[in-house]
């Protein structure tokens, strides 16, 4: 096995980028309407979105655009929730409030192929589907509910029976599953670059290396202090994910820090190719310990895996995710591991997108939860009415204040903690 050839930090999807641009750091005094902080996929996305009505609108990135989870992400676009369906939404949140977030996701994967198409944006995206293979009888009724409610709902869902399962990913042991066919794939990093361009172009002011360092209350605006310079705006967005350091103060007990570890190997050979994933999908299955899989446009395989406690596992677990993808995939000699890289996901305690509501004016907004490259570009689109007047309450995502999880301290590891149980509980499934 090959060591991790990629710069700590960062991602297969950085190292292969071709259209890095270099941004300037703010310097100076700036008023806009609309303050981003953080330019991940939500704060790029709500850039293009602000500034496509003709609001003027700045996004402050402490690092360079795509350096958060929208860097370091497997790239599958999926239109719906993890571990949710719509119709548990509705039941927590009425017809009318849990309708609008159904809605929300379910055009999620369609707005991301539609931008990539308007803004011609070059990052090898496939809207060829997103997979969901059940590895258990009572994940393979899941699945069946759940392809019934999104197919009530228009959506373009399928549902698959075990051959059809093994046809299109080349896997088996599955016992079904079901395909939603709006999801996808695409290169992140590539992606993000090219929302910022759109947005740029669109009118949005982006500035790199430029950490936000405080928001005060001034006026009827907001007034945020960066190293060199100053904004004054009237509305800001805080899109700092998981990522959000001492700014967060207010914010990081609201979530659980997930961290996740993503694997690519050396491009596989052709014969293997073609019997994996011949529609080149995506392919997330229903397994506790979550296994997913797909390639990039040079055929490597790409997989992840969450992060176990205890020493060294910065290095272990790389190597246990790609020792499971021989297992899995049924693989004769698994190529070797070319990159790894691990990335933070702010995951909610009811696996929803919802808005935080930190102030008059003032927004943050987490729409993770491991499907965030759809839903962060749909809440973008969302912000953009409230950047324009919209009420959030009167936008079709969850508002509130922000709701501590009770024992922070002691809890905010705990899905982390429990995956060996997890493991356990998918072996006794299975
Ligand atoms: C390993 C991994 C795999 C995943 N795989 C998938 C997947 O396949 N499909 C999917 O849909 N979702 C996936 N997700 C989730 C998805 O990547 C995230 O939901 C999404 O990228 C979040 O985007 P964001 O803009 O909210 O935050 P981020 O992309 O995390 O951006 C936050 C930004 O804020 C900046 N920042 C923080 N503090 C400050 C400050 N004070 N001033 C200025 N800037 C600041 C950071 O530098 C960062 O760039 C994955 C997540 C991880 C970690």
């Amino acid at each position: 096995m090959s060591s991790a050839a990629v710069p700590r930090g960062l991602s297969l999807w950085h190292a292969v980028g071709r259209n890095r641009r270099e941004r300037p750091a703010l310097e100076g005094a700036l008023d806009v309407d609309l303050a981003i902080v953080g330019g991940g996929f939500l704060g790029l996305s709500t850039a293009l979105h602000t500034a496509e009505k003709g609001i003027s609108v700045a996004v402050l990135e402490a690092e360079t655009i795509g350096w958060g989870a929208s860097g370091r992400n497997a790239g599958f676009v999926v239109p719906n929730f993890a571990k949710r369906d719509p119709e548990d939404i509705i039941a927590q949140l009425g017809p009318e409030r849990g309708e609008h977030l159904v809605g929300f996701a379910a055009g999620s994967a369609d707005l991301v192929f539609d931008l990539i198409k308007r803004h011609a944006i070059e990052c090898d995206a496939v809207q060829s589907g997103w997979i969901q293979p059940a590895h258990s009888p009572p994940a393979l009724q899941k699945t069946r509910s759940r392809v019934e409610q999104w197919a009530r709902r228009g959506r373009p869902t399928v549902a698959l029976d075990r051959p059809a399962v093994e046809e299109l990913t080349g896997v088996r042991g599955y016992l079904g599953g079901w395909m939603d066919r709006s999801g996808g794939v695409l290169n992140p990093v590539e992606y993000a670059r090219g929302l910022a361009d759109a947005a740029e172009k669109a009118g949005a002011r982006i500035f790199e290396h430029t950490r936000v360092a405080s928001i005060d209350h001034l006026g009827d605006g907001w007034a945020l202090k960066t190293a060199s310079g100053s904004v004054r705006a009237g509305k800001v967005l805080v899109a700092t994910n998981a990522y959000g350091g001492p700014l967060d103060r207010a914010l990081r007990r609201t979530y659980f820090p997930l961290k996740i570890f993503q694997i690519a190997t050396a491009p596989l050979p052709r014969e293997i190719r073609t019997r994996l994933l011949p529609g080149g999908q995506g392919v997330g299955d229903t397994r506790r310990n979550l296994f997913t899989f797909r390639f990039d446009g040079e055929h490597r395989l790409i997989t992840g895996g969450m992060h176990v406690f205890g020493p060294g596992a910065d290095t272990r677990v790389p190597r246990a995710i790609w020792r499971r993808l021989a297992k899995h995939l049924d693989l004769p000699e698994i190529p070797p591991l070319e990159y790894s890289w691990s990335g933070m996901a702010a995951v909610e305690p009811d696996f929803l997108p919802r808005l935080v509501d930190l102030g008059p004016g003032l927004i943050a907004g987490f729409a993770c939860n491991g499907r965030g490259i759809a839903m962060t570009t749909s809440m973008g689109k969302v912000l953009a009415d409230w950047a324009d007047g919209t009420k959030p309450q009167d936008l079709p995502l969850p508002f509130a204040p922000p709701a501590p999880i009770p024992l922070h301290g002691l809890t905010r590891h705990a899905p982390n903690m429990l995956l060996p149980l997890s493991m356990l509980r998918d072996r006794l499934d299975g």
